[in-house]
């Protein structure tokens, strides 16, 4: 499973004049991608200690997967769900800061994101292992019956369950990690950088011709085209995170169910909305952005932007929503960043404040 794939190393710079031109450090870049958490990531780091800061990087992603994966048995999730308690060993440490994190989210969207939705996951077959299927209303129900964050207890370093509880961090762990990439890049003195896990973006600094980063939102309706955009976002020391309905389902009798589940219903959450991309700055955490993009895509266009009028967390995020009905809406706080609106993409594009 474990891959490495070194795309580029050499400073253009050098490749463009002749002779002894003095190179700029920050020039100097890596590239890894690193296929970890079920997608693909790509992480680019730029500066003097630019390989070393790309493979701690992995470092990082790999030791966080090893303790949330659903679908390792040996995973402190997977050993926390199969016996409903769990006493951390030294190397899960990590699931206290994430546990008390998506508690927080929880409150804070009144259970729309909600980590102990697994078994609900499961009956439809997102958890990966199962077959995709269509579960029944009374199934759904009685599984509904579990989903209660709040009954997840972390006491010193042992966590409990409540009966027939699991958890499923897949809305929050890709996040999580991105958030970790910050303390790698100050570490090392990065400069700039780029990191993508699966639709959470990471732009570190600008980009070294000064400019920000530019980081497509891909169009919902054309999901197997990466090219089809819906605009771009300008980004510099940010987070964006996108969650969307296009990203992981299955078609059954001419229905599409996808993967992000309203805990309301038990179902597909069918809010009005293809994508949610939540936008922060670097130092608010990249979790914050991935529970949220899932939470406000369960609660829908107008929920989503009470939400962010409101911003109930610690930090400032803004937001672009896709609707079903061809809007692309545009709502910031941290003027942060820049929305270019793709021309030609057949949506029509609205600023709310
Ligand atoms: P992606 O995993 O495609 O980046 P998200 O961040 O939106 O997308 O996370 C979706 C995943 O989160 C699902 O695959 C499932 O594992 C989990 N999930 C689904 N619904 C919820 C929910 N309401 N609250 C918390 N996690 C959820
Ligand atoms: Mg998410």
């Amino acid at each position: 499973m474990m891959r490495r794939l070194l795309l580029c190393v050499l400073p253009a710079l050098l490749l463009l004049s002749g002779c002894a031109a003095p190179v700029d450090p920050d020039e100097a870049r890596e590239s890894i991608q690193v296929i970890a958490m079920d997608t693909a990531m790509l992480i680019t780091t730029y500066g003097e200690r630019s390989p070393a800061a790309a493979y701690a990087c992995e470092d990082v992603i790999r030791d966080l997967e090893k303790q949330l994966s659903r679908t390792d048995p040996d995973s402190a999730v997977s050993r926390l769900n199969a016996a409903g308690t769990l006493e951390l060993g030294e190397l899960d440490e990590e699931l206290i800061p994430i546990l008390s994190a998506a508690e927080a989210y929880r409150r804070e969207t009144d259970g729309a994101f909600d980590i102990t939705i697994a078994p609900v996951v499961a009956a439809w077959g997102f958890a990966g292992g199962e077959e995709y299927r269509v579960p029944g209303e009374a199934e759904l129900q009685e599984l509904l019956e579990r989903v209660d964050g709040s009954a997840v207890r972390v006491e010193d370093r042992t966590v409990t369950l409540g009966p027939g509880q699991a958890i499923d961090l897949g809305g929050i762990a890709k996040g999580y990690a991105a958030g970790k990439l910050t303390q790698i890049f100050n570490e090392y003195e990065v400069p700039r950088a780029l990191a993508e896990l699966g639709g959470n973006v990471l732009a570190w600094g600008d980009r070294p011709d000064g400019t920000p980063w530019r980081v497509g939102v891909q169009d919902p309706a054309h999901p197997d085209d990466r090219n089809a955009l819906v605009g771009v976002l300008e980004l510099v020391d940010s987070f964006a995170v996108t969650s969307g309905s296009y990203q992981r389902y299955f078609q059954q009798d001419g229905k599409t169910y996808h993967h992000i589940i309203d805990p309301a219903t038990g179902r597909p959450a069918d809010s009005g909305l293809t994508s949610v991309t939540v936008v922060a700055g670097s130092g608010a955490g990249g979790a914050m952005c991935d529970a949220y993009s899932t939470a406000l895509f369960v609660m829908g266009e107008e929920k989503a932007l009470d939400f962010w009028r409101s911003q109930q967390g610690g930090a400032l995020f803004s937001l672009v929503l896709v609707t079903e009905d061809g809007r692309v809406v545009v709502a910031d706080k941290t003027g942060q960043f820049n929305f270019v609106p793709e021309e030609g993409s057949g949506y029509t594009y609205e600023t709310v404040s």
